[in-house]
């Protein structure tokens, strides 16, 4: 067993294969509307109730805008009445959670786990089963319609 090799490598912290992961700032500014750079790039944060998903109810997924990873299922969506279209869970391994203390609070905030970009921020107070609120710009999400 000396043979010199590396051990294996976690490569579960966001170090995803996809070609979006090394984009550059002008290659992002390219792929992406001026909202969704200043949200997806910049952790911006579009206004309350003017996302087009606030009120979405369609059966279907919920996509990273930027590079296409699934993030949310419409089943975990709920009416949180914050502005932003909440969700009780994400899929597994689809997104990273941080600590934010920017804006003098204490957040928790959710980037997708394949290319980085910040889709908002997720609270300790949603419903069960889990008792999470992921409240996520729709500007960050394409939507797919169930086939
Ligand atoms: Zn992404």
């Amino acid at each position: 067993m000396s043979d010199g090799k590396p051990a294996d490598v976690d490569r579960t912290e966001g170090s995803g294969p996809a070609d979006s992961a090394d984009l550059t700032d002008e290659e992002w500014r390219d792929r992406l509307t001026d909202e969704q750079y200043r949200v997806l790039r910049e952790s911006g944060t579009e206004a309350r109730f003017s996302g087009e998903f606030v009120d979405h109810e369609a059966d279907g997924t919920y996509r990273c805008a930027a590079c296409g990873t699934v993030l949310f299922d419409s089943a975990t969506k709920y009416e949180s009445g914050c502005g932003w279209p909440a969700f009780y869970a994400a899929e597994d391994g689809s997104v990273t959670k941080t600590l934010d203390t920017s804006h003098g609070m204490r957040r928790t905030e959710v980037r997708c786990a394949n290319c980085d970009s910040h889709l908002g921020h997720v609270f300790d107070d949603g419903p069960e089963p889990t008792g999470k609120r992921f409240c996520i710009n729709s500007v960050a999400m394409a939507f797919d319609d169930d086939a």
